[in-house]
């Protein structure tokens, strides 16, 4: 299906997880993000989702882009180069699973990216696919953090992987190197904080003024704390045709961005991941982003 690494994990009630999830929501670190509050039983324990649910597979598909923004005033995610992953990795999900029932037989499965409240960088995690770091981002060990993931819950009783250690070891380079400190503990992201909530979930007319001089020029996403990462170093581009970076984003200037209307913005954007802030919150984020600059 084209997917850069698969492991699988046995199901079982999160309970570690979900003590720091609780933690987490009670700190109101997840912001105005309130759909993080809503099926709490289910996202510590995905056997809710599917009845005798037993193993999740989890999937990676790579999108560290060949040709990147070069030195750009306005940044994008590089995550949102290409078409929404969504449909993507949907559309292949669903290819796998019928794949795997011509192979072995009929078997239940949910197939997610994104979708259900699933905590996929966990699972990924006890899949052995990777550890979650200190920006909270699941590392590959020797190719980087630039993965989405997708997963199946199924009934199948599968052979677990084994998980790997945490390779962070002292390096504190993303905690440093996020503009607003929203890497607050290591593991621990205030979303409140983070330059990827304010430009993408935060709906609100305007971004809290504290953060006027602190955006470094993103203004969709943001990319600091794994760009700094020294795992990303092994980082190859994918070979994926279907996530190619779209030429306005790698070359769209100052300019191009201002002069941007929404009748443009609906065509460009039609399949991108950026249509999630809608026209309004783009031209929010840019014209925030830009006060700072000029
Ligand atoms: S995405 Fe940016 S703002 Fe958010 S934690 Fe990482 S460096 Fe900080
Ligand atoms: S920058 Fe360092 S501390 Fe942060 S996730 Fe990468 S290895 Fe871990």
């Amino acid at each position: 299906m084209g997917f850069d690494a698969c492991g699988i994990a046995e199901i079982k009630e999160l309970y570690s997880e979900a003590k720091q999830l609780e933690q987490w929501l009670k700190n109101g670190m997840h912001g105005k993000m309130y759909y993080m509050e809503k099926y709490f039983d289910i996202r510590i324990n995905p056997a809710l989702i599917l009845p005798n649910a037993k193993s999740i597979i989890s999937l990676l598909f790579g999108y560290y882009p060949k040709k990147k923004q070069s030195a750009l005033e306005l940044k994008i995610s590089k995550y949102a180069y290409g078409k929404d992953y969504h449909f993507i990795l949907k559309e292949k999900l669903f290819t796998l699973y019928e794949v795997l029932k011509e192979k072995i037989g009929n078997f239940n499965a949910r197939a997610y990216v994104d979708t259900a409240p699933v905590m996929d960088k966990v699972w990924a995690k006890k899949s052995g696919l990777g550890w979650i770091g200190k920006h909270s981002n699941l590392i590959v060990k020797k190719s980087g953090s630039y993965y989405f993931i997708a997963e199946l819950i199924t009934d199948l009783n599968l052979n677990s992987d084994t998980e790997i250690k945490d390779y962070c070891g002292n390096c504190t380079r993303c905690i440093e190197a996020c503009p607003t400190g929203a890497i607050i503990e290591p593991y621990i992201v205030d979303a409140r904080k983070c330059i990827s909530y304010l430009t993408i979930e935060l709906k609100d007319e305007l971004i809290p003024n504290e953060f006027k001089d602190k955006m470094s020029g993103w203004i969709f996403g943001c990319d600091i704390c794994m760009d700094v990462c020294p795992w990303n170093k092994f980082a190859t581009p994918h070979q994926h045709t279907e996530l190619e970076a779209m030429p306005e984003i790698l070359h769209f200037s100052k300019k191009d961005w201002e002069d941007l209307s929404e009748e443009q913005f609906k065509i460009l954007f039609k399949h991108s991941p950026i249509k999630r802030s809608k026209f309004k919150g783009l031209k929010r984020n840019l014209k925030f982003v830009l006060t700072a600059i000029e």
